[in-house]
């Protein structure tokens, strides 16, 4: 994740995320990864969110960052504060699980219509498992089954 956000430091990227050419010089770069894209979620009285987005602070020697809500006067509620770079490691993780999957669904070559089965036979495989853990099939059985379901389970 560092070294895609490093790449794109300074440059122009299209909607694939493809780097298409430098950006004028007086661009300023988000200084932290989620700088103009968290909002705040606080509840507001009277239902809804507060949805004002998330300012970055700086606090000590600029190792520690938060993303904070804005004051009031700011038109936040300042009610949020979130460490930074646990917030940036949490959604860099999630950004690279959902890219592997995108990925992985592309390579397959076809639309994702296996879902359904899949979770099925894994339901099975565990519903075995837990019956054989309970002891209600023997050895025997387990293993005569197993094979197929996993098969069935990677298909
Ligand atoms: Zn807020």
């Amino acid at each position: 994740m560092r070294e895609i956000l490093a790449a794109r430091a300074g440059k122009r990227v299209d909607a694939s995320g493809n780097v298409i050419g430098d950006l004028p010089r007086d661009h300023r770069d988000p200084s932290h990864l989620l700088t103009g894209i968290l909002r705040c979620g606080k509840p507001k009285d009277g239902g809804g969110a507060c949805d004002s987005r998330l300012r970055v602070k700086t606090y000590t020697d600029g190792k520690v960052f938060r993303y904070v809500c804005q004051s009031p006067s700011a038109g936040g509620c300042s009610g949020v504060g979130r460490r930074g770079d646990l917030v940036d490691h949490f959604i860099s993780e999630l950004v690279l699980h959902k890219m592997e999957e995108v990925q992985f669904a592309q390579s397959e070559g076809v639309e994702w219509s296996y879902e359904q089965e899949y979770r099925e036979a894994t339901e099975r495989l565990e519903e075995f498992t837990d019956k054989w853990i309970a002891a209600e099939f023997s050895n025997d059985h387990y293993y005569r089954v197993l094979p197929k379901l996993q098969k069935k389970s990677v298909a």
